[in-house]
């Protein structure tokens, strides 16, 4: 069965290299089907975003236990958004069912780490969910303008940009090969061990949905427990 499983990963991701990165990437990736250029522009943009948006904060002391707060909410988004529409197909949110069609489909328990460069457009998210996401961020930071004035606004758009930085670093260190330099990112070793049992076809709609730390996995009891199964990485 395992046998089966590897030979359908190992199709699709002939699929996605040779066929859907060249002819089908479009606008979803800017029209760029080089997967390392690819990371260099999405690092550049969420950076840009990051400086820019920091540059309209007037950087307060009550601004350190903000910071906690907006990151356990962001941790609630990145929760709801994996465990849902990205595993579940949902009303306009169609399109980020293609986690489970594209993502998992490139990844899974045997074989859950990048070979090509190509690979890098099945692990990096297509720029609309950073349009999406930025959409409901500015939706979200609306009240705070309103009630407290710009830099408070600016101050929760400012977390959100780094927590989708977070998020787009550590998963990429999940699933890159032990020569690179993003193994190194802190907590990445630990926290990727929750991801890659995610990639576990049999768990993947039901565990370890949080991406980054498991706080809400805790919390909603979807978390596994990783004592309970072999380690993937010195699976033969
Ligand atoms: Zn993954
Ligand atoms: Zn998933």
């Amino acid at each position: 069965m395992r046998g089966v499983v590897m030979d359908k990963t190992e199709s699709f991701r002939k699929y996605f290299r040779e066929e859907y990165v060249p002819r089908d990437a479009g606008p979803r990736f800017l029209y760029i089907t080089n997967g390392r250029l690819y990371i260099r522009v999405v690092f550049a943009i969420i950076l840009t975003l990051c400086v820019g948006l920091a540059s309209q904060v007037d950087f307060r002391p009550h601004h350190l236990p903000l910071f906690f707060l907006y990151f356990v909410i962001a941790n609630l988004v990145e929760y709801w958004i994996h465990r849902y529409p990205m595993h579940r197909k949902m009303p306009l949110l169609g399109f980020m069912f293609e986690h489970v069609t594209i993502h998992h489909a490139i990844f899974d328990r045997d074989k859950n780490l990048i070979e090509d460069d190509r690979d890098l457009m099945g692990v990096f998210l297509p720029i609309l969910y950073l349009f999406s996401i930025s959409a409901g961020a500015v939706v979200g930071s609306l009240p705070l303008f309103i009630l407290f004035g710009s830099s408070e606004g600016y101050f929760f758009l400012f977390v959100c940009a780094v927590y989708y930085l977070l998020y787009e670093v550590l998963h990429y260190s999940y699933h890159c090969r032990d020569d690179s330099l993003f193994r190194f990112v802190p907590f990445s070793k630990s926290l990727g061990v929750n991801h890659l049992i995610h990639h576990r076809r049999e768990l993947m709609s039901k565990v370890n949905f949080n991406i980054t730390f498991p706080l809400f996995d805790h919390l909603f009891g979807t978390k596994h427990n990783p004592s309970h199964l072999p380690r993937d990485r010195s699976e033969p």
